[in-house]
């Protein structure tokens, strides 16, 4: 595959190129362009100057090539969907339903532009501008890059590239090396629907190396990305040089609380269903199983009924659930931190062997010292149970972490959910279900080391736009 800089599909300036590799057959899908510096300051100079003409496209027009686009998308959808499950180990039913995200997201961001208006402040609030009429507008911020994570491709490519171009804005796409044909794919149907060359580019490369770049140019506005709180961290660094803004939907180690008064079978789906989606390659999937002591036995007597009942295999079959990691280097990762758990006295009650790419799901009993009950979040399907006693107990444990994306909280009784809701220190907290919940409108984002800022229809728009103030004087004779 290439890149597509000013709408020409180019090589790496020096030539290199690595390899997108497929998860579960360990065949080479193609070689992938590994991006230079010269490349991403090549794009965003492009980008600069296709933005100033963009931001000048009237809205309906932007909503009307939004709408052409997510129909392309959905004339290509099977061929997008199979792209993200081969070179992700995704589920190609997962596959289908994240392509259908993408579109469902862009129509969201487009119908939510359209009703995205300023603001005007009340007149004769104070004596010196008395008289005065004051409103707002909005406009775009300029060059976006947005950087994205392997394991959402296409979700998480229409959280950042929707809401930036409806409003005006130009976005460089670097996609993570692990998937990169299915966001070059729809970037094509982009440019097909009538997006501007240097409105939508794509590149590819090291992290590393954009990240490089990104601290020293001058002509980009705005990183997005989502990913790991330690490359978050870098980006904010580096893009202290050139204060460019940065949006940062970071990692998660989020608390799944089960009260001793939850309908347990409701608690066991909600404990699976959100752990193995995605072989448990979500930010805000449950990762950590607090649970009372009254239950716990019970609890993952069930569990582990319900995992061995889950179906895990070949991610092309539509009858799998659970396809294998994003690569056999990820896969080995999480086998490492399920033996660094059992080396700090974590019991390894089920699974966790690891073949190749595919990592069999783990449940382990752990105290509430161990590192996994705390900070160290595990990318992959592993169940760490830790007991509490009391409510204060449970709120404790799950607060007792650096992140603070998402959490969810299993009883019968409204009052103690409510409860836990306001205490727990979290971007989202859902009352009988697992954190590993998101819609398009909801602000999605994190407490803590999970992030800064918001995702989603009702917010992205004001943060992908700075508003100006008009105020407008007249002589009041
Ligand atoms: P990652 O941080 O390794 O990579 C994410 C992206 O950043 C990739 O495109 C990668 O190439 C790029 N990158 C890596 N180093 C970089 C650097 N120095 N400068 C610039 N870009 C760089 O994360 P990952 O392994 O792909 O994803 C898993 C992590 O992402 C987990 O921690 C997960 O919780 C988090 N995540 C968060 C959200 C959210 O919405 N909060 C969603 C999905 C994943």
């Amino acid at each position: 595959m290439q890149m597509i800089i000013n709408g020409e599909y180019v090589d790496a300036s020096n030539g290199k190129v690595f390899d997108n590799v497929n998860p579960y057959t360990g065949q080479v899908i193609c070689t992938v362009p590994s991006g230079t510096r010269e490349d991403f300051e090549r794009a965003a100079v492009v980008a600069k100057k296709a933005q100033k003409e963009w931001a000048e496209v009237p809205l309906y027009k932007r909503v009307d090539i939004i709408r052409k686009f997510t129909s392309i998308v959905r004339e290509n959808l099977e061929d997008i969907a199979r792209t993200v499950c081969e070179e992700g180990g995704k589920t190609i039913t997962d596959a289908r339903g994240e392509v259908e995200c993408l579109c469902m997201v862009f129509e969201s961001f487009a119908e939510a532009a359209r009703h995205f208006c300023g603001n005007t402040y009340p007149l004769n609030a104070e004596a010196r501008t008395q008289g005065d009429i004051i409103f707002t507008v909005r406009e775009p911020l300029g060059v976006f890059v947005a950087i994205t994570p392997f394991n959402f491709p296409m979700e998480l490519y229409a959280h950042k590239v929707a809401p930036a171009i409806v409003t005006g804005n130009a976005v460089i796409i670097k996609a993570a090396s692990d998937t990169p044909l299915g966001a070059l794919k729809v970037t094509e149907c982009l440019l097909k629907a009538g997006v501007p060359a240097g409105v939508a580019q794509y590149v590819t490369g090291s992290g590393r190396e954009v990240g490089a770049w990104l601290a020293q140019t001058k002509n980009v506005d705005a990183v997005t990305f989502t990913g790991s709180t330690a490359v978050g961290m870098e980006l904010m660094r580096g893009a202290a040089n050139n204060l460019e803004h940065v949006f940062l939907e970071l990692g998660g180690n989020d608390p799944h609380v089960f009260f001793d008064d939850c309908d347990l079978d409701l608690a066991v789906a909600e404990a699976v269903g959100g752990r193995c989606y995605n072989a448990g390659q979500t930010c805000c999937a449950n990762k950590r199983f607090i649970v009372q002591n009254t239950i716990k036995d019970e609890f993952v007597r069930k569990l582990i009924d319900a995992i061995k009942a889950y179906r895990i295999g070949d991610p092309s079959d539509p009858q799998t659930q659970m396809g294998c990691l994003v690569s056999e280097k990820a896969a080995a990762e999480v086998e490492k931190l399920i033996e660094k758990t059992v080396q700090q006295g974590g019991e390894l009650v089920y699974g966790g062997k690891r073949d190749g790419a595919f990592i069999e799901p783990a449940v382990i009993l752990v105290s509430k010292d161990a590192d996994v009950a705390k900070d160290m979040e595990i990318f992959g399907p592993v169940f760490p149970i830790i007991g509490f006693d009391t409510f204060d107990e449970a709120v404790q444990i799950a607060n007792q972490t650096s992140y603070g994306l998402a959490s969810g909280v299993m009883t019968n009784d409204i009052n103690k959910a409510m409860k836990f809701a306001m205490k727990v220190q979290a971007g989202t907290c859902v009352i009988n279900g697992s954190g590993n919940y998101r819609s398009v409108h909801q602000p999605f984002g994190g407490y803590k080391h999970s992030g800064i800022g918001r995702e989603g229809t009702t917010h992205t728009l004001s943060e992908v736009t700075q508003e100006k103030t008009v105020a407008m004087r007249y002589t009041q004779k």
